[in-house]
C-alpha cells in the first residue's frame, strides 16, 4: 500500500462507512476491504466497474463477485503459481531421493557379498591391511544403512506433502458452496476443448427470478437451493460420459458437454430444466415447501477456430432469448 498520513486514512474511513451503509452493505472487514479499495481507486478497472455497479444498484452479491475477481482472484493466482513451482521441486527432489537409495541399495549389496568373500579367505584375512579394510567397510555400511532409514522417511513425507499439493490443486477447482467445479475449471475445462474438439457444446444455466427468491425466504434458503441446483446438474452430467457441470458464479451454471451436437445438447437442457423444476424442495428449519424453481438455458456449440469468450457470448445471448421468452425454457428451441 502506498504511504499514507493517518489523516488520509481517517478521511476514507469516514467516507467508506457511509456508503456501505448507503446502500446497505455488511461492514465486515472484506466487503470494508473492497469497498476501501474502491474510496481509495487501488485498481481503476475495479472503480469503473463497480461505480456502474452502484448506479444500478448494488447488493452483497455483487460485492461478493467483485471481491473474488478483483481481490481473491489475483491472490489466488499468485498462490497457484507458487504451487507450481513447489510441485516440481518437490517432485525432482523425490526423484533424487529415489536414485540416491537405489544406488545406496545396490552399494551395500555388492560390498556385502565382497566383504563376505573376502571375511572367508583365511589367506587374505592374515594381512593386517585386509582386516583394517574389512573394519573400515563394515562401519561404512552401518552408516550408510541409517542413512538409507533417514532417506526412508524423507521420501515417505516427500509421498505426503505431494499428496497434500494434489488435495489443494483438487479443492482450488471446486466451488465453495455447492462442492461442483467452479469458474476456474470451467475456463481451463473450455480453453482445452476449444483448441482440439469442434463437437463440443456448453450450456448456461441461470435461475429465474432468484433475486426475489432469495428476498421472500432468506440468503441462507437461497444457499441451500443452489446447492440442489448444483447437485441436480451434477447428477445429470453424470449420468453421461464426458458431461460436466460447473457453478459459472452467483446463481448461473455451465455445462460442458463434449462430443456432442446441438440437438442431443438441446435434449439434455431440456431434461436438466424439466429435472429443476420438479425438485420438492422444502425450508428444513420450518418444514414450508418452497415455490418451485425454474432455469433459463441458453445452448452454444463450439465452431472451428472459435475462442471460449465467443462461445460464452453465444450461449449468454440464447439465455437472454430464453429470458425473454417467458424463463423456464431452453434456446435455441429444439426443432
Ligand atoms: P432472472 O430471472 O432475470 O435471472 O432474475 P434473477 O433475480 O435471478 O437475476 P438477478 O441477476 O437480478 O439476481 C441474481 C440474484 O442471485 C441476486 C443475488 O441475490 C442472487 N445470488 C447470487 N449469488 C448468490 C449466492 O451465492 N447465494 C444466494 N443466496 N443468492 C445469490
Ligand atoms: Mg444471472
Ligand atoms: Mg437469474
Amino acid at each position: 500500500m502506498p504511504n499514507i498520513s493517518l489523516s488520509q486514512v481517517n478521511n476514507h474511513f469516514r467516507n467508506t462507512i457511509p456508503l456501505m451503509v448507503k446502500h446497505s452493505i455488511p461492514v465486515t472487514p472484506a466487503y470494508y476491504a473492497l469497498w476501501y479499495a474502491y474510496v481509495t481507486k487501488q485498481n481503476p478497472e475495479l472503480t469503473e466497474r463497480m461505480g456502474a455497479q452502484i448506479s444500478q444498484g448494488i447488493n452483497r452479491h455483487h460485492c461478493d463477485e467483485l471481491i473474488s475477481r478483483y481481490m481473491i482472484a489475483p491472490v489466488e493466482n499468485k498462490l497457484l503459481e507458487m504451487q507450481a513451482s513447489i510441485k516440481t521441486m518437490v517432485s525432482s527432489f523425490g526423484d533424487s531421493t529415489e536414485t540416491a537409495m537405489a544406488s545406496a541399495d545396490n552399494l551395500s549389496e555388492s560390498l556385502s557379498v565382497e566383504m563376505a568373500a573376502l571375511a572367508e579367505d583365511s589367506g587374505a584375512m592374515t594381512d593386517p591391511r585386509a582386516k583394517g579394510l574389512v573394519k573400515h567397510v563394515n562401519a561404512f555400511m552401518e552408516k550408510t544403512s541409517s542413512y538409507r532409514e533417514q532417506l526412508a522417511q524423507q521420501t515417505e513425507e516427500i509421498r505426503l506433502l505431494k499428496q497434500r499439493i494434489a488435495e489443494t490443486e483438487r479443492q482450488s477447482y471446486l466451488d465453495g458452496l455447492t462442492g461442483i467445479f467452479n469458474r476456474r475449471k470451467f475456463n481451463e475445462d473450455i480453453s482445452m476443448l476449444s483448441s482440439t474438439g469442434c463437437d463440443t457444446c456448453m450450456i448456461i444455466v441461470d435461475i429465474d427470478h432468484f433475486k426475489p427468491f432469495n428476498d421472500e425466504y432468506g440468503h441462507l434458503v437461497g444457499d441451500k437451493v443452489l446447492q440442489s441446483v448444483a447437485q441436480t446438474l451434477q447428477s445429470s452430467c453424470d449420468a453421461r460420459p464426458g458431461a460436466q457441470a460447473y457453478r459459472f458464479g452467483g446463481e448461473e451454471f455451465a455445462i460442458i458437454l463434449p462430443e456432442t451436437e446441438l440437438p442431443s445438447a438441446q435434449q439434455f437442457a431440456e431434461n436438466v430444466r424439466l429435472r429443476v423444476s420438479r425438485l420438492n424442495l422444502t425450508n428444513k428449519k420450518t418444514g414450508v415447501t418452497l415455490r418451485p424453481v425454474t432455469t433459463s438455458l441458453g445452448i452454444a456449440q463450439l465452431q472451428r477456430g472459435e475462442t471460449p469468450e465467443n462461445l460464452i457470448n453465444r450461449a449468454d445471448q440464447h439465455l437472454y432469448a430464453a429470458k425473454a421468452a417467458g424463463r423456464n425454457c431452453v434456446r435455441p428451441l429444439l426443432r
